[in-house]
């Protein structure tokens, strides 16, 4: 049952003048009654195959013949190195078994042009059968960019000697605000959310494990519908002990150059299959990133006219300008007090500012990671939460951390659907998220 060949492996000459059984599916399929040219797909590439009636005998070429798009099949055959095949390689097909067969009366919905174009799964009825779209180039290539954008995480924080942690999901505070909170039933309580972010629970365990890391799900209630916002995101989150604002955006950036330098040494095929020009990734894994203040992003986006006010948190449609011309991601730092909540450390220096920042990624992209140094004595954590108006019940138990052996600490959050979204060039998020959710959308 285990399949032995590959057509990855076939078309990377593997396999050359020997036979293969291939198992896939049907990509495409022409001819006339005495030859067949299918196109096998498995997820590791396709190829062209010719069958002649002569050779593989007429109930096997009527069953090829008959056999629709998508149809599972093993093609058994020899490997002929030509040139003018797709991919260098074509089978010559000794014989054939349907596996899984297509009804006439029900083929599969999908045209062969968004099977193999660029519409990324924007329209409604190709997300009505994002199931079956799945199978398309752009989006199997998507998804080994995102395995690779996860591995990459992996091993950056192991590598570092970070420690995995998992936080829980049902929570009873709010970590980003109250609009986006998502209200779960709970046995008849009125107080129970999906979690916007592990952070809180990260930095109680920040005194057991002191560099701890996570690949988890966040869920947000994401009113406006917008090309970077999911309601259910895949969050790369850290927390470290003995660390500032600085150490945490070394961490930052040292992740998002390895993600970047993952990419390159794993899917460099894919990402020009998407039209991605390798030399601008080869910028994002082999540059520092800079740093900039926020009153000097202000400064700037005023001086292009655009309308901001000291004190206004940047959204979107801001980034997107100031983002438009770096040539790698900068850095945003010490956001004013008024606009970030309170866990955000004030700066010493200036009562002002907090000790935070964001990541924002070029080409019009924007924020991929937000972090900072926390709030970390109990005097000043109290007196922020009062400021903030801010019902302390909630968060006793962060409060605690406090109470007991507080320590400089901070972490950040990363966008991973974000930082694959950037990297690939896609148009919209949930191009690059199998089943995406949105506040419209939780089907299929
Ligand atoms: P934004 O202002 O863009 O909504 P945010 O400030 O709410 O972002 P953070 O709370 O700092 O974001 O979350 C950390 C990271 O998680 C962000 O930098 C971003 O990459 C990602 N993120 C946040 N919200 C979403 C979302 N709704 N969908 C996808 N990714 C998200
Ligand atoms: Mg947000």
């Amino acid at each position: 049952m285990v399949k032995s060949h590959w057509v990855g492996e076939v078309q990377s000459g593997m396999y050359d003048d020997q036979e293969v059984e291939l198992k896939g599916w049907i990509y495409r399929t022409r001819g006339s009654n005495k030859i067949r040219f299918i196109v096998l797909r498995d997820s590791t590439g396709t190829i062209q195959c010719v069958a002649k009636r002569d050779t593989v005998g007429d109930e096997i070429f009527e069953g090829l013949k008959g056999a629709l798009i998508e149809t599972s099949v093993i093609l058994n055959g020899h490997v002929n190195v030509d040139e003018r095949a797709p991919g260098g390689h074509e089978i010559v097909v000794s014989s054939a078994t349907i596996v899984g067969s297509v009804n006439p009366e029900n083929p599969f919905p999908i045209t062969q042009s968004a099977m193999e174009n660029a519409d990324g799964g924007e329209t409604e009825f190709l997300l009505d059968n994002r199931h079956l779209y799945l199978r398309t180039g752009r989006m199997t290539t998507m998804l080994k960019l995102r395995s690779s954008a996860f591995g990459a995480i992996h091993s950056y924080f192991r590598d570092s000697d970070f420690i995995e942690y998992q936080a829980p999901c049902f929570v009873a505070g709010a970590v980003e605000g109250g609009s986006t909170l998502f209200e779960v039933p709970y046995f008849g309580r009125k107080d129970v959310y999906l979690t916007q972010s592990w952070q809180l629970y990260a930095e109680a365990a920040m005194p057991a494990l002191e560099k701890l890391y996570t690949i988890a799900p966040s869920f947000r209630a994401e009113k406006s519908r917008t090309r970077r916002h999911l309601t259910e995101f895949w969050h790369a989150e850290m927390e470290m002990a003995w660390a500032g604002n600085s150490d945490i955006m070394e961490h930052g950036e040292g992740l998002v150059r390895h993600i970047a330098q993952t990419f390159l040494d794993e899917r460099t095929p894919e990402l020009e299959s998407l039209g991605r020009d390798l030399d601008l990734i080869a910028r994002y894994a082999d540059n520092p990133y800079p740093r900039m203040r926020y009153d000097e992003a202000v400064e700037t986006l005023q001086g292009m006219s655009v309308d901001i006010e000291w004190g206004q948190d940047l959204d979107y449609s801001k980034e997107k300008i100031l983002t438009q011309d770096f040539d790698v991601p900068h850095f945003l730092t010490h956001y004013p007090k008024v606009a970030k909540p309170f866990y955000h450390r004030v700066d010493p220096d200036d009562e002002k500012y907090v000790l935070c920042h964001d990541l924002l990624a070029p080409e019009g992209y924007g924020e991929i990671i937000g972090g900072g140094e926390r709030t970390w004595s109990e005097e000043e954590i109290l007196r922020r939460i009062d400021e903030e108006g801010t019902p302390r019940d909630a968060y006793e138990f962060y409060i605690d951390v406090r109470r007991f052996g507080g320590v400089p600490h901070g972490g950040f959050g990363l966008g991973v659907d974000r930082v694959i979204s950037w990297l690939s060039g896609a148009e919209h998020i949930r191009e690059v998220i199998p089943f995406p959710r949105d506040s419209r959308r939780v089907t299929p």
